[in-house]
């Protein structure tokens, strides 16, 4: 019989109770490996009846206390890494190098959130009027919600719910369907950790789950990671019934090659950024803007690379790449390249013959790369979520920054140059929330915020760090002063500092 994945309600596991299942794929294999239950409204309603109820304990916990449970979380996370790794892997499909990497990556964000304390110190100002103190405080705002894609299903939870609890909140955690058994292990992992009943949930399911928590009206806040369109609708949807969002969206990060820069780390840097994780990250690099002359050598150098990808299923320690994570999304890909061609421009590599023995039904592509691809085609507008690069060629920086700053997402970005000057102006200029110089995928790391422009974000904030922080807490500002400072009759103007 088929394993079936739960929720995870008010510190246990519940199994689903809708007779609706989602299917979670061995990607390498293209079996079903497991059943996700899809949860109903009345079950995301149970969560949100276990997150309120938890509040008011959780919220009043000393901030140190509720560290220290996520200072255990994390030694415990590190203790069962390598089983948390083979989570990831059987179902998304990456590398276990790769997925390993993205764990550590979220276990930052949990050491950023235990030093919770130094965040929520507040402001304090004596003698705002005369005897009159005023101090502003940070506080957590109920019930919050996370709704995570597929691509990272351990990291982006934890660019989440470590931040989310620390500052005293509880919260109703969506993953993907695709790969949800590794937020049922990190909800264990919590409740061990010392984590109170009710304070982190997991509902599994799909649209039918998110509008529940669109709409519920105990759930004050909803940080989402997906695609664009979905980040839209989170957006708006959200705001319409009065919640806090923030939605990260889609990408098309470009990075642009001038022509001084260093040949042999360009090649190595979009090797990794381009076909990493199967292309299946939002801050992969999907378009190279080659600079002048730099384009013939540079698709000289990448092309033999490219060939000699090792496409194998992640568990293979000699993998560079594995499968996509879904038949669907390989089609969808398979589609782009179709469609790359069709419109005219190169394919240099073309990795869509690929077949392994052994894994003939695996979600498997082999790396693509297109040359001579413009803007007006579909696979340079569309954000395509797997391993196709595409080459553009442009006759100087300024067409470069233009093609940038008018692409509709801007997630991420990078320059490769030898030049200061360049650099400094492409970061001042460019209209992209991350950006790297000589850096193919600048992350910003726990202890700052993550978060593009343009359509790859819905709302105001970014996600951990300091704007983490802001999301997650609301501002409380306060006027005091004792009986020595209080004059005698009642004020009816507006009080002037005396
Ligand atoms: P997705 O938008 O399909 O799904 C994301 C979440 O939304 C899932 O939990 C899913 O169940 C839910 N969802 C899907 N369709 C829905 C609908 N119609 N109504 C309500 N909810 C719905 O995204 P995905 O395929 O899981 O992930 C890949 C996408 O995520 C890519 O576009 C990638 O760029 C993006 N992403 C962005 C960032 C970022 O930081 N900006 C990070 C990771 C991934």
């Amino acid at each position: 019989m088929t394993r079936s994945i739960p929720h995870f309600i008010n510190g246990k596991t519940v199994e689903g109770k809708s007779g609706r299942f989602g299917d979670v794929f061995n990607p390498a294999t293209g079996e079903v490996q497991a059943k996700v239950a899809l949860a109903t409204r009345a079950e995301l309603g149970e969560a949100a009846a276990a997150a309120a109820a938890a509040f008011p304990r959780w919220s009043a916990t000393p901030p140190l206390t509720r560290a220290r449970i996520l200072f255990r979380f994390k030694q415990l996370m590190e203790e069962r890494i390598d089983e948390v790794t083979k989570i990831v892997t059987s179902e998304h499909g990456k590398v276990l190098s790769d997925a390993k990497g993205s764990i550590i990556r979220g276990l930052e964000v949990v050491e950023f959130a235990c030093g919770i304390p130094q965040m929520l110190k507040g402001e304090f100002s004596e003698n705002v009027g005369t005897n009159v103190d005023s101090w502003a405080v940070r506080q957590a705002l109920g019930v919050v919600a996370g709704i995570t894609p597929f691509n990272f299903p351990a990291m982006v939870p934890m660019w989440m719910f470590p931040v989310a609890l620390a500052c005293g909140n509880t919260f109703i955690l969506k993953p993907s369907e695709r790969d949800p058994s590794t937020s049922i292990f990190m909800a264990q992992l919590l409740k061990e950790a010392g984590l109170p009943d009710g304070v982190l949930n997991v509902v599994n399911g799909d649209k039918e789950a998110v509008d529940a928590i669109l709409e519920h009206p105990e759930i004050q806040a909803v940080s989402f990671v997906g695609s664009t369109p979905i980040a839209e609708y989170i957006y708006h949807t959200g705001a319409a019934h009065n919640k806090r969002v923030q939605a990260l969206g889609g990408a098309k990060n470009h990075m642009v090659v001038m022509p001084d820069a260093d040949l042999g780390q360009t090649v190595d840097a979009l090797m990794g950024a381009g076909y990493g994780s199967a292309g299946e990250r939002c801050m992969a690099v999907s378009v190279a803007v080659a600079v002048g002359k730099v384009a013939d050598p540079l698709i000289e150098k990448l092309a033999p690379r490219v060939s000699a990808l090792k496409v194998a299923p992640g568990t293979d320690p000699e993998a560079e790449m594995g499968p996509l994570v879904t038949k669907q999304h390989l089609d969808k890909v398979r589609g782009y390249v179709d469609s790359g061609v069709a419109e005219g421009a190169k394919l240099v590599v073309d990795g869509r013959g690929l077949k392994l023995q052994g894994y003939e039904k695996g979600f498997f592509l082999g790396g693509c790369l297109f040359d001579h691809v413009k803007p007006a085609m579909k696979i340079y507008k569309e954000e395509i979520f797997g391993p196709v690069l595409s080459v553009v060629r442009v006759p100087d920086y300024d067409s470069a920054v233009k093609l940038v700053n008018e692409h509709e997402y801007g997630n991420g970005t990078a320059i490769f140059t030898r030049d200061g000057d360049a650099a400094r102006e492409f970061a001042s200029k460019i209209k992209v929330g991350m950006v790297g110089i000589n850096v193919p995928i600048p992350v910003p790391m726990a202890f700052h915020s993550f978060g593009g422009w343009k359509r790859s974000l819905f709302g105001d904030h970014h996600m951990h760090g300091p704007e983490g922080v802001r999301f997650y807490t609301r501002l409380k500002t306060v006027t005091s002063r004792w009986p020595t400072g209080i004059r005698a009759g009642a004020e009816f103007v507006m009080p002037t500092m005396r």
